[in-house]
């Protein structure tokens, strides 16, 4: 394999635009990609037929408009290129085709922002995301919007959000004398998942039907060990991530590193960073691929972000930072940060926005899978707090406490990486508990599930600092002496916003209770978290940054409480079928047996001992009366929602359908230890995650 020649072989990239099409159409491309120019659509055409000319040569009869709807997924829906003419037909993809399409918006989540007027929805080109070949079709990123206007998707908020950082950051950038074409936002997400052999996953209708197992009795040997983590790659595995590694390369995915992660069973794969959109766009298109190649592996790629109980669950680390198109990174601090105001202003302006936004960042992250993680004693806790280190930790208190900085030592020789001498990454234990944290040059977002489209992060992400960039350009614009000016402001915000910062241990009760006496958030359940979306403040920072209109903010918050109350109503669903049908029959059918076997032993000789048996019968037979009651509870409780009324129903969800779903998985996870394996009617915990041995 020749990887430079084959890495993004399938894509539409810079090289191949530069080839194929006219020097000033490129040109105008390029232009509108690398600066944000509007799009001249008198290039459309000429774009189109070369793009079409490629793909065919790649293999492609079909084109797709691909998009992310509010679903959370991708969407696609197939046209060939083929055109009648006379009794033969030629391969064409004209300018309007590339550059809008129709898609019915009625059948998508709307949230309410749609009425049948506007049922017709509209794909919209996103060039600054190149295309792609993949399996015979040509692959076009697009926008979706509906007849009026309206956003339908994951992607047009996004790119709103980093225009607003462009406005803003530049700004800035101004006052300082930096002057630059373009500022955007870079994300590198860092995905984890579970691989688990094909045949197991296909016996666990909860594993096929919701992503997560519902049941399952902890295994004497989980994740104690600690051997897992960055342990020895099996071969199987080893050729699942060769293969991933080949398909992701061709289509331009940087995936750069792989290792076990800490659960047993449980992976990673790192991309180098790139644009936000592409960031997204690629992370998309890395989930899609990772469970496809699974498959040919005959393994089943799980992305859930709580596949298992007991062990660690998955998220998927949001690197984020912003840079100047000619590669200024805004978030590094530079050899000497104390004397650094672009770099402080800067810091300055993310601790007051994840401050005073910290709501919308924790719903930004909230759904029913990633609610098993946060605030689930597994880092990062549900709590949002901003981990500087110690280096920047220390410069930051000076600050705050009007004292001269005195810079923390690096060792010689300790973990300091060649870039940045002063701000050694963190490698401790310590720090992978934030849930923010600072980390040499950019901040990662840790509470981000890992089968989360990352936009939604990012989108509020950059719609806060771009704010907070408004408010300080604002007041700097108007200062005779920025820089004086400019210090004032960091030391005034730093200050104001002290009480998100937090360096210590994120894990257990005491930052729970520090945490409420510094007034922060601390919304556990999706239910709780995402209805602070609905509040003034929490609307007017999308509008006031020409994000979301009013509609779109609070069509998106029901949106997503809607879909966390269906995903809960699916696994309470799946939950009683497993127990009514599978699992009550199976302990009733092993409970007969041992009666039968006692009756048994005791017609021929009553002496013979059987209180073992008799022991477990009793406890058994206990536990399925409990199992059934408690489903006739839980067939109660559902009836009674109206999934109609999300407000209402997810607190249902959260506060009475959960804890008894919690109370059923108890009685049947005790039942599975005393059944004997060969009347349980499901793989175990066991099976599942050591199912890969060689
Ligand atoms: P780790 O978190 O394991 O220490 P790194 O810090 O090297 O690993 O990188 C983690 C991720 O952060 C990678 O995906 C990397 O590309 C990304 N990253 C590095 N710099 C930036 C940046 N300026 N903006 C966004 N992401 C970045
Ligand atoms: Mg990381």
């Amino acid at each position: 394999m020749n990887l430079p020649q084959m890495f993004g072989e399938n894509v539409f990239n810079d090289q191949v635009q530069k080839e194929t099409l006219p020097n000033e159409v490129y040109k105008a491309l390029r232009a509108t990609i690398e600066s944000g120019k509007r799009l001249d659509v008198s290039i459309a055409g000429t774009v189109a037929s070369a793009m079409k000319k490629w793909a065919v040569s790649k293999g492609a009869t079909h084109y797709t408009h691909w998009f992310q709807p509010l679903t959370g997924l991708t969407a696609e829906k197939h046209d060939s290129f083929i055109e009648p003419e006379g009794d033969k037909v030629i391969m064409r993809l004209t300018g309007k085709s590339l550059t809008v399409g129709e898609a019915d918006a009625s059948s998508f989540p709307s949230g309410g922002s749609r009425v049948t007027y506007m049922a017709r929805g509209y794909t919209a080109w996103d060039p600054t995301s190149p295309a792609f070949v993949k399996e015979g079709t040509l692959y076009i990123p697009t926008v979706f919007v509906s007849y009026t206007g309206e956003t339908l998707d994951k992607k047009s908020p996004l790119l709103r959000s980093m225009n607003a950082i462009d406005k803003h950051a530049k700004r800035i950038l101004a006052l300082f004398g930096r002057q630059c074409k373009k500022v955007s936002t870079t994300v590198g997400p860092e995905q984890e998942y579970f691989l688990v052999d094909e045949e197991e996953f296909m016996r666990r209708k909860d594993l096929r039907l919701c992503g997560r197992t519902l049941f399952g009795a902890h295994v004497s040997r989980g994740q104690e060990l600690e051997d897992h983590y960055f342990g020895m790659l099996k071969p199987r595995i080893v050729d699942f991530m060769h293969d991933l590694d080949e398909e992701l390369w061709s289509y331009g995915i940087l995936s750069k590193t792989k290792h076990n992660e800490v659960a047993p069973a449980q992976h990673e794969m790192a991309p180098v960073f790139c644009t936000a959109n592409v960031a997204v766009d690629t992370n998309m298109l890395t989930m899609e691929i990772m469970k496809k190649v699974a498959q040919k592996h005959h393994l089943a790629c799980l992305l859930h972000e709580k596949p298992f109980e007991g062990i660690n669950g998955s998220g998927k680390h949001n690197n984020w930072s912003m840079s100047t198109d000619d590669g200024f990174n805004l978030l590094n601090p530079g050899d000497r940060p104390e004397e650094n105001t672009l770099f402080q202003l800067v810091l300055a302006a993310v601790i007051k926005a994840v401050d005073d936004y910290q709501g919308i960042l924790r719903a930004s992250v909230a759904s029913a899978g990633n609610d098993h993680r946060l605030g689930a004693n597994e880092a990062p806790p549900a709590i949002i707090s901003v981990y500087l280190g110690d280096q920047l930790g220390a410069l930051v208190d000076s600050i705050v406490k009007g004292v001269d900085y005195v810079p923390v030592k690096v060792e010689k020789g300790s973990i300091g990486v060649p870039e940045s001498p002063i701000f050694p990454k963190d490698a401790t234990d310590r720090n992978r508990t934030s849930p923010f944290a600072f980390t040499g040059n950019k901040f990662e977002f840790r509470m981000v599930g890992s089968q989360a489209n990352v936009s939604d992060a990012n989108i509020v992400l950059n719609t806060i600092v771009a704010d907070a960039f408004a408010c300080f350009a604002d007041e700097l614009e108007e200062a005779k002496d920025k820089e004086k000016a400019a210090r004032k402001i960091i030391a005034r915000e730093l200050k104001a916003h002290y009480r998100i910062i937090f360096n210590e241990d994120g894990y257990g009760p005491d930052w729970e209770h520090e945490a409420a006496r510094r007034g922060l958030l601390n919304a556990k359940t999706t239910a709780d978290a995402v209805p602070v979306c609905f509040e003034e403040k929490n609307i007017e920072v999308f509008v006031r940054q020409g994000v979301y209109t009013r509609a779109e903010a609070i069509a998106r918050a029901d949106i997503q409480l809607e879909n966390y109350c269906k995903i809960i109503n699916i696994e309470a669903l799946t939950m009683l079928e497993m127990v009514k049908r599978d699992i009550i029959p199976a302990v009733s059918d092993f409970v007969a047996n041992l009666c039968t076997n006692v009756a048994a032993k005791q017609s021929v000789c009553e002496e013979l001992p059987c209180s073992g048996e008799k022991e477990i019968i009793t406890t058994l037979a206990g536990l399925n009366d409990k199992a059934c009651s408690l489903t006739g509870k839980l067939e109660g409780e559902l009836k009674n929602i109206n999934l109609a009324n999300v407000g209402v129903a997810s607190q249902a969800m959260a506060h009475s359908v959960i804890p008894l779903m919690d109370q059923i998985r108890e009685c049947v996870d005790k039942m599975e230890t005393l059944t004997s394996s060969e009347y349980w009617p499901y793989p175990t915990y066991f099976d599942l995650l050591y199912s890969v041995n060689n």
